[in-house]
């Protein structure tokens, strides 16, 4: 392996680097990089990973913090326990997602693709450190890969691609536990997976395809496929934080020793370090995922030169062009403005949560019934409990005209917990003390949590004039 690498492509503005000209891929081997920018990422990539693998671990109110339970159809969020019907409040937190990625990026450009995207978390600082423990640097993973088939290099490549068949094992099980809990998960890996073949599909499916991205995709998903990335230029203007090189102080490009020449030395060690392969010489563009890997390679390189850093930097393409930043700017209020809308309904809606609900419908069919003595009505009474512990419904009547009396509930009546309950009732009127149609209000106290919902419904009845005629006709001899 003594021989000279081949040469790292020259990326241009008229092709992407990582496809060649007959369409094949060209597959790139970032540089290592070392400086704040790098470790500070390192870091955040290193809290994402344990916050990912601890949060269903993390028990809070009996169930882990962050829990999708498909089989009951429940959202457990850091204590707080959705149902479907509460579904409508994810548009809340979805609308809020969003906008705070539009804040987000007309402020400082790409900082979720390069600092907190999961894909560029497990990408860097997964996938591609064990590339560089099992193959070497950049160098020597080009060398390896244009080398001929021996044993050592068929070895590498064996343990590098079970290692990340491993990994993708891993993350592919771990995402499962925030659908089906980690219990369920442990007790469903030590049974055949035929006892649990969709699970088990699931897995499966998830593995390979974290395999075929991270092992061979890899930042084709970002240049081709994520559609953020195409919608980033219509968030950003002139005053976005983005990476971009100061064209004023490094051209022209010459050699360090040349009095003539700008900052840049052409060493290319921005374009080694890229991880979509681009040179940010050439200005802002969408294969950008803002890493600043770049940044960190030419400061290095600076920081030899004896020159002041930041050549490559934080900056909006108005300040590299040397006039003036405006953080506050319609855009920025406008997103502002939305995020804030999102986030204060959003809270409103959550504080009115209960972890119970009730409520009243009628039953389908006959709208009323007629008996001899009395004029009946049927109800349902739906009861839900998120609560982890058993909850108790009563249900009074507040209002309703002198006779009403419900038939079919016990006084209380008691649910398990994490359950959804329903009850038929009837609401009888005697005949005497019906005076035509009315609306029933009822109150249903819950416990624990000592509320109390309440619900109204119309209590239905023949014509009063027509019923009254009849009761006289047969009240006459
Ligand atoms: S140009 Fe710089 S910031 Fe952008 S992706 Fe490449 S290394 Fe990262
Ligand atoms: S690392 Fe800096 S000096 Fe070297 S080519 Fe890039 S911009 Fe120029």
């Amino acid at each position: 392996m003594s021989t000279q690498p081949p040469a790292q492509r020259k990326p241009n503005l008229d092709s992407v680097t990582t496809i060649n000209q007959d369409g094949s891929r060209y597959f790139l081997h970032p540089a290592d990089v070392q400086g704040r920018f790098t470790r500070w990422r390192r870091m955040v990539g290193a809290l994402l990973l344990v916050i990912y693998v601890a949060l269903p671990w993390i028990p809070i109110n009996g169930f882990p913090a962050v829990f999708f339970d498909l089989a009951e159809r429940r959202f457990h969020f850091f204590g707080l326990t959705f149902v479907t019907e509460d579904l409508w409040i994810a548009f809340f937190l979805f609308t809020g997602l969003g906008f705070s990625l539009f804040y987000i990026t007309a402020l400082a450009g790409r900082l979720w693709c390069g600092w907190t995207c999961p894909y560029t978390v497990f990408l860097e600082h997964i996938y591609r450190r064990i590339e560089r423990i099992i193959d070497g640097d950049a160098p020597s993973r080009r060398r390896l890969d244009a080398a001929p088939w021996t044993g050592g290099k068929i070895a590498r490549r064996v343990i590098k691609h079970a290692l990340f068949l491993l990994v993708s094992a891993g993350i592919a099980h771990i995402f499962l536990s925030y659908f089906v809990s980690i219990e369920r998960l442990y007790g469903y890996m030590r049974q055949s997976p035929l006892d649990h073949a969709k699970a088990f599909g699931v897995v499966t499916f998830l593995t390979f395809a974290l395999y075929g991205s991270f092992a061979w995709f890899r930042e084709q998903f970002c240049i081709i496929l994520c559609p953020y990335g195409r919608i980033q230029s219509a968030l950003t203007d002139d005053n976005t934080m983005v990476i971009g090189y100061d064209y004023q102080r490094g051209e022209p490009r010459g050699k360090a020793s040349d009095p003539n020449a700008g900052a840049c030395v052409n060493c290319s060690r921005c374009v080694q370090v890229c991880p979509t392969g681009i040179d940010i010489r050439n200005g802002l563009q969408l294969e950008c995922i803002g890493c600043a890997a770049c940044v960190d390679a030419c400061d290095e390189v600076m920081d030899r030169l004896k020159r002041p850093r930041g050549l490559v930097r934080y900056d909006s393409l108005n300040g590299l062009d040397g006039k003036r930043t405006r953080i506050i700017r319609p855009r920025v209020i406008l997103y502002t403005g939305f995020l804030l809308l999102g986030l204060a309904m959003m809270l409103t809606f959550m504080s009115r949560l209960h972890s119970s609900s009730a409520e009243v419908t009628r039953l389908t069919g006959q709208p009323y019934y007629v008996t001899d003595d009395a004029v009946r009505n049927q109800y349902e009474l739906r009861m839900v409990t998120k609560r982890n512990v058993e909850t108790t419904f009563t249900v009074r009547v507040v209002d309703a005209p002198p006779g009403l009396q419900l038939s079919g509930l016990e006084e209380s009546i008691v649910i398990p917990p994490q359950s959804e309950v329903t009850r038929p009732f009837f609401a009888l009127m005697p005949k005497d003390d019906y005076k035509g149609k009315f609306i029933l209000k009822l109150q249903i106290d819950v416990s624990p949590g000592d509320y109390h919902v309440e619900d109204s419904v119309d209590f239905l009845g023949p014509s009063a004039y027509l019923f009254n005629e009849e009761r006289e006709k047969a009240k006459a001899p």
